[in-house]
């Protein structure tokens, strides 16, 4: 195998941002630093980047106004960087706010790999990081809440489409049934600016306004988020950070990255869009930003009044417009259908 296929994300991205120049840290003057944001043009040493982090942090959390006394907030740990790094700002954090109880949770997709077990690997960062703060964690499967594993939902042909579609849906419908489930106020999540500003450009390319106007609902733009019974709105502190943040700030504190790879393959609409704005983003300093900037904007202006959400005919749970099914009921009663439909061939052949 390719060594450069073998690395994952998170190490490609913390050996791209490595300072390896012998200048000193541009905020303490003392250390000499180890990363280098050619955004700012300024130097850190491992702590003064460490803190770095841990205040950007805070402030996005304070910005959007994330938490509230008294909430219980679900941290969706799969044990990816980003997710490792939400719980570890969090049980910082938490150790301030006492007012605000996390818990964690990680979904398992029912993933399995040859080359060693995804999940099992994944599971072990999870729950160090949650150990480190005394954070309790959950661990739901897709063949519990569902009744089958993404590979068999997958196998039974579902969705035509990328697997990462399929998987998406589901989880974030299994965080919404931890959530409830643990009686949670809030689900955060470890989505990045990279993440966020594909998103928002990925909604501009396909013309697709509600998409975005939904998902704002869901964090809480507009006022209230939805009238559909049930529904726990999302937060994603670390929305302004940059994935080559987050993993330098994971290896700087210690936490390991996932050795094995997600089998399934990726989202190329997605990649196609990273792609766009890694380019864009050298010619245009701060690109990333400024989509989220212009989101927030646009969902100010809108306002509550364009928010629709409607409950799926089958769970309850809120659908696109339009839809009388949400999509996770419709995977979920195709998988049944394609079953049934084979058990029954099986039956009446001879
Ligand atoms: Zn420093
Ligand atoms: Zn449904």
């Amino acid at each position: 195998m390719d060594l450069t296929e073998s690395f994952n994300c998170g190490l490609r991205q913390l050996i791209m941002c490595m300072d390896y120049s012998v200048n000193l840290c541009s905020v303490c003057g003392s250390n000499s630093s180890v990363y280098f944001d050619d955004v700012s043009g300024l130097r850190y040493c491992s702590s003064c980047f460490v803190s770095y982090v841990y205040r950007k942090v805070v402030r996005a959390v304070r910005q959007y106004k994330m938490f509230e006394r008294g909430d219980r907030v679900v941290l969706a740990v799969s044990g990816g960087k980003d997710s490792v790094v939400l719980a570890d700002v969090m049980g910082r954090l938490g150790r301030r706010l006492r007012w605000v109880e996390f818990v964690g949770v990680t979904i398992d997709e029912g993933i399995r790999t040859p080359a060693g077990d995804y999940r099992a690997e994944a599971l072990n960062l999870a729950r160090s990081v949650l150990d480190r703060y005394s954070i309790p964690h959950r661990v739901y499967t897709y063949k519990e809440l569902f009744g089958a594993t993404l590979p068999e939902f997958m196998r039974a042909g579902v969705y035509a489409g990328s697997a990462c579609s399929v998987c998406g849906v589901l989880r974030r419908r299994a965080l919404n049934i931890a959530a409830r489930e643990l009686g949670a106020t809030k689900i955060a999540t470890g989505h990045n600016k990279d993440d966020e500003a594909q998103t928002v450009l990925m909604n501009v390319l396909r013309g697709d306004l509600e998409r975005m106007v939904r998902a704002g609902a869901a964090e809480g733009f507009g006022g209230a988020t939805s009238s559909v019974g049930g529904f726990v709105p999302r937060v994603k502190p670390l929305k302004r950070l940059y994935e080559r943040e987050i993993a330098m700030y994971a290896y700087l504190r210690g936490y390991g990255f996932q050795s094995v790879e997600c089998p399934f393959s990726r989202d190329t609409v997605r990649d196609a869009v990273r792609e766009a704005l890694d380019i864009l983003s050298t010619r245009i300093s701060g690109v990333h930003d400024a989509l989220l900037n212009f989101e927030d904007k646009l969902l100010e202006r809108l306002g509550s009044s364009t928010a629709h959400v409607r409950a799926c005919r089958n769970c309850g749970e809120p659908t696109s417009p339009g839809r009388e099914l949400c999509k996770a009921c419709e995977y979920v009663l195709k998988y049944v259908e394609k079953k049934e439909g084979d058990v029954g061939a099986g039956a009446g052949a001879p």
